[in-house]
């Protein structure tokens, strides 16, 4: 046992916090927001702004081991805690996800492939982006962005002082788009030793680029799903990370690999593995984080669906609750707005029955 301090209060950190709970850990979150998913599971919330020094102060003083359900975090708060607590993933690992710059020329720097892409500052930047890499092409701010906000599909002929100024940033990214078969995200796990499991690799689909549905197994040849693993491997072992990170790929029409993006943290595509797996993704999240033994990843069906429920489809609960086969899971959020997640469904589909 020992309490795990978990930085954000969203359904991450809830679900994260009920798998800590089941291993015999307290947890302690810090957030911002005063009645949040996970402060309804965690020992103690300390709601305030990350960087308020006297409730840093607190949170260090009261747990044994900081980790993060998002990666947002101010670079000081994180650094002033990492001279206090162990913080897993570590700041070097934040600071690549925080921003899709630095995220991009990392994981080319491991030798992992992407869209082809351009660091932009400035309209000039951005005519120089699309001419070289031509129409259509996706703008995305380099911070901040989640379920495709902050982003914006450009043709050839797009006027960049217009587009710039739309996006409303100091710096962004410019990316082909990949034409692809099909998009997929792959988990591993990686303790304090650098020992790692990978979880089985999933189809996801994204409607109005929000993940609407994945399947696991992906639908893809074995050699491409081992490919993914060992492509998530590459990744951790290149971030020396302690604790889990999710990738996001396209797989294009030749069967190759490109990531998108990656999460040092639990993640929506990931969400099966609660129903789907020996051990889920939170559960092997905390035990990476406390330096437990990871556990086995293997999937318990012969597929699994899940489908997230968001705001503005909510109330087909009763449905779901009458269906016997459906697992639901909500997130206690008070009020539902359109887009925002409210909690998952899974299907277990046991494989071809004996009756
Ligand atoms: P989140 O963090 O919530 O996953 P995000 O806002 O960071 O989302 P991305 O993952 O970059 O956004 O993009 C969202 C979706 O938009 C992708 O899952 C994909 O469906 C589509 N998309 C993004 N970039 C490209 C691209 N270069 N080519 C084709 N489709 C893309
Ligand atoms: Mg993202
Ligand atoms: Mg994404």
């Amino acid at each position: 046992g020992g309490t795990v301090g978990i930085i954000g209060g969203g359904q991450l950190g809830r679900m994260a916090a009920m798998a800590a709970a089941r291993l015999g850990y307290d947890c302690v979150v810090l957030t911002p927001e005063a009645d949040s998913p996970a402060s309804r599971v965690a020992r103690e919330t300390i709601v305030a702004p990350y960087d308020d020094p006297e409730a840093l102060a607190t949170f260090a003083a009261a747990v044994d081991v900081v980790t993060f359900e998002f990666e947002n975090v101010p670079a000081p708060a994180v650094a002033w805690l990492a001279a206090r607590r162990p913080v897993r993933p570590s700041w070097t690992v934040l600071e690549r996800a925080q921003d899709r710059i630095r995220e991009k020329t990392f994981l080319n720097d491991a030798g992992i492939d992407t869209a082809p892409w351009r660091s932009v500052h400035g309209p000039d930047d951005l005519r120089a982006a699309l001419a070289a890499l031509g129409g259509p092409a996706i703008l995305k701010t380099a911070r901040m962005g989640y379920d495709g906000k902050g982003q914006m599909r450009l043709d050839a002929d797009a006027d960049p002082a217009a587009a710039w100024a739309a996006l409303d940033t100091d710096a962004a990214v410019l990316e082909g788009v990949v034409d692809f078969a099909m998009e997929a995200a792959v988990i591993v796990a990686r303790g304090p030793g650098g020992t790692t499991a990978t979880f089985e690799p999933v189809q996801t689909v994204h409607i109005h680029h929000i993940l609407d549905t994945t399947i696991a197994p992906a639908p893809l040849p074995d050699e491409t799903r081992a490919a993914a693993r060992a492509l998530a491997v590459r990744a951790a072992d290149a971030l020396d990370l302690v604790g889990l990170l999710a990738v996001e790929l396209f797989v294009t029409r030749d069967g190759r690999l490109l990531a998108n993006e990656m999460a040092p943290r639990p993640h929506n595509s990931g969400h099966w593995s609660l129903d789907g797996a020996v051990t889920d993704q939170f559960e092997q999240f905390i035990r990476a984080v406390c330096g437990l033994p990871l556990g086995s990843t293997a999937r318990l069906g012969e597929t699994v669906r899940m489908r997230n429920l968001l705001g503005d489809d909510a109330f087909t609960w009763d449905t779901l609750l009458a269906d016997p086969a459906a697992k639901l899971h909500l997130y206690g959020k008070r009020a539902a707005r359109p887009g925002r997640k409210m909690g998952h469904v899974t299907w277990v589909e046991i494989g071809p029955s004996a009756d």
